[in-house]
């Protein structure tokens, strides 16, 4: 092959590789925050409940619903509850471990998958976040945007769930008694009680 044709070749080689990586990169991660999206968490979660099942571990997740958010936009334009969100989410990453996976499950809405972790550690991973997340400041068009705040349920497998539609929906549960109970709040799951 002439040495100009190889070259072609490969350069067009290089770039589809390149390609694929931003192409998988974008169907896996959230645009605006940089966490993993639904369809990533959802595929990880199945994988992780697997093998927590083989190696006998536990795993658990966490959701997370920013507070009054509605309000955040009201008071500080759209730009300012995207700089809040952004906010967030960096600063729950900073304290997760690298094998966690952090995601962003829609709108204000987020959930953590934590392998080899037991509900209670998940606690007070969720209570570090969430003391966190108050101690954030904003300055934005002028305004400082201050007292963030979200709330939090925890739910393990096993225990509080059979599958992940089960895990997660004991997470929602425990989130909404954490929104019920006056916000700003991490709340456990209850226990799963198989029906007879
Ligand atoms: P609660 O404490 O009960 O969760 O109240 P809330 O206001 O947070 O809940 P609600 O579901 O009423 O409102 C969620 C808001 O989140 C409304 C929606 O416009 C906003 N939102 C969702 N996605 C984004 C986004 O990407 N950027 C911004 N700025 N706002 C968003
Ligand atoms: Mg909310
Ligand atoms: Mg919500």
């Amino acid at each position: 092959m002439h040495i100009i044709a190889l070259a072609e070749q490969l350069s067009l080689a290089i770039s589809n590789v390149s390609l694929r990586d931003t192409l998988r990169h974008q169907s896996t991660v959230d645009p605006l925050t940089g966490l993993y999206n639904r369809r990533f968490f959802d595929e990880s979660l199945k994988r992780e409940l697997a093998r927590t099942q083989r190696s006998q571990s536990v795993c658990s997740v966490v959701m997370i619903d920013l507070d009054h958010f509605k309000r955040v936009n009201d008071t500080y334009g759209h730009d300012g509850g995207d700089l809040v969100l952004t906010a967030a989410s960096h600063a729950i990453q900073q304290r997760v471990r690298a094998s966690d996976v952090v995601c962003r499950y829609g709108g204000e809405e987020l959930v953590l998958m934590l392998p080899e972790c037991s509900a209670e550690e998940a606690e007070r991973c969720a209570e570090t976040i969430r003391s966190s997340l108050n101690d954030i400041v904003i300055q934005h068009a002028g305004q400082t945007i201050s007292g963030i705040s979200a709330s939090f349920g925890v739910a393990q497998w096993p225990g509080h769930g059979n599958g992940e539609r089960e895990l997660l929906s004991a997470a929602d549960r425990a989130l909404y008694a954490a929104k019920k109970g006056g916000r700003n709040k991490v709340m456990l799951a209850e226990a799963f009680v198989p029906v007879q």
